[in-house]
């Protein structure tokens, strides 16, 4: 394989895909999902387009294997989110290509260039004429960013037609520098916060605005915002989070490796640091951000209702029941205090002990002695947290190496992905692909599938 001519018509075929405005609402995705059918179509892979409302359609491709393995699935996102084109560099929908080897737009990274690589990697699959053990198949969805709904529809609607035991989604990512100066680790997210969204409303006898009374509804609201800030979130490390650190631990030397090689080692130097960051919390512990206030109704009115908007993330094995008691008991089961769920979604996790996970790792890292793969765990939700209810063994990585800096452009302004991280990233997608799914012995060409 010519993996920099191969990462190259990647960049082109990215950079037509991120011309087309997918932004969502609207979401529009149908037109994302012709325009990668069109792609495969060119190499004689059929598709269909299903829509679980008008202009929102999710695109299902299929290369057929002998059907010895259940289907692995490509999944990928066509929506993105909106950007502020004054705030960017370059025209957030033109797919540049730049002399520095930048391709730049909204969902380079989050997430059109993996859907481009996992569309990539069919398509070699297709052009090697690589006999499967199993079905491969590209889902590439709608509505990942506001509501899951492309996701929702498939396995809802169309779940016997997919049936894969495995999927490979977004989710972790490599990062540069991650805990030590020039290493990188990509941490392949094996588990995904569930979420609690709550409105907790409190209630009183309303009144006018000229007569103050104590513990009307606002004042009420104030005091339980105040009982439930005095939350204190306790830590709980998952077992991905001590594989992953025992990982980069082992390329360590003395003290770092001490700690990060020792559970025990971990929970008492490591845990208290990583709790006092707010980002580094979200990784070891639940937690509860008001998101909102609602309920002014005029200047001089006591309105007999005001609630505030909670945004509760949950770790694995904990449930949004007992989130939502925990909530209770902090505000004193205040009989004027109500809590009313907007929406829930219960934590879940992928074993990492498993043939597809190994397969990514190993080709993540592989050449490099700067670099280590481990299991993480997303401080939010995908579409896979939709998915593994089904039995799927779901796994999220970008198969990039970012910088910080390029991180922030997620959802950020100035969103690029480089060529390199391209061609190294369908280099590891096809591999781990080809590993888990190739009839194996059967040779795939002169320089295979090597870098
Ligand atoms: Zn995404």
């Amino acid at each position: 394989m010519d993996w920099a001519s191969a990462g190259d018509e990647a960049a082109r075929i990215l950079s037509g895909y991120l011309r087309i405005p997918t932004v969502n609402p609207p979401g529009n995705e149908t037109l994302g999902a012709r325009y990668l059918a069109g792609v495969l179509a060119g190499e004689g892979i059929e598709s269909e387009v299903l829509e679980y409302a008008p202009g929102r359609g999710s695109l299902v491709a299929r290369l057929p294997g002998s059907g010895e393995l259940p289907p692995i699935c490509l999944l990928s996102h066509i929506d993105v989110v909106p950007a502020e084109p004054e705030k960017w560099s370059r025209d957030p929908f033109s797919g540049e290509i730049d002399g520095d080897g930048y391709v730049w737009g909204r969902g380079a990274l989050d997430m059109k260039g993996i859907g481009v690589l996992e569309t990539m990697a069919m398509i070699w699959i297709k052009r090697l004429g690589i006999p499967l053990k199993r079905d491969v198949i590209l889902l590439a969805v709608a509505d990942e960013e506001v509501d899951n709904g492309g996701i929702r529809y498939l396995v809802e609607e169309h779940w016997d037609r997919i049936g894969c035991s495995h999927l490979v989604n977004e989710g972790g990512m490599g990062i540069r520098d991650a805990f030590f100066p020039g290493q990188t680790v990509f941490g392949i997210s094996v588990a995904e916060r569930g979420a609690l969204w709550v409105r907790m409303t409190a209630h009183g006898e309303p009144g006018h605005g000229s007569l103050p009374v104590p513990d009307r509804a606002p004042e009420r609201l104030i005091r339980a915002i105040q009982k439930v800030a005095q939350r204190k979130a306790e830590p709980e490390v998952l077992p991905a989070m001590y594989e992953v650190l025992y990982r980069v631990g082992q390329t360590r030397k003395g003290l770092e490796r001490a700690v990060l090689t020792h559970p025990r080692a971990v929970r008492s130097v490591l845990v208290p640091r990583l709790m006092k960051d707010p980002l580094n919390r979200t990784l070891i512990s639940d937690t509860v951000q008001l998101t909102g206030l609602t309920g002014a109704k005029s200047p001089n009115v006591v309105p007999s209702e005001v609630s505030a908007i909670y945004d509760c993330r949950l770790l694995p094995g904990h449930t949004p029941e007992a989130m939502l008691a925990e909530l209770r008991a902090l505000v004193d089961h205040d009989p004027d205090i109500t809590f009313e769920v907007i929406s829930e979604l219960g934590s879940n996790v992928s074993s990492y002990d498993d043939p597809v996970f190994a397969a990514l790792a190993a080709h993540l890292v592989l050449g490099r002695d700067d670099a280590v793969a481990g299991p993480v765990l997303s401080p939010g939700f995908t579409d896979s947290i939709l998915v593994r209810p089904k039995g799927v063994n779901a796994y999220g990585i970008a198969p990039f190496s970012l910088t910080k800096a390029e991180l922030r452009t997620m959802h950020g302004n100035d969103e690029r992905v480089s060529v390199e991280n391209l061609r190294e990233g369908l280099r590891i997608l096809f591999s781990t692909v080809v590993d888990v799914s190739a009839v194996p012995g059967v040779p795939l060409g002169p320089d295979k599938a090597d870098r």
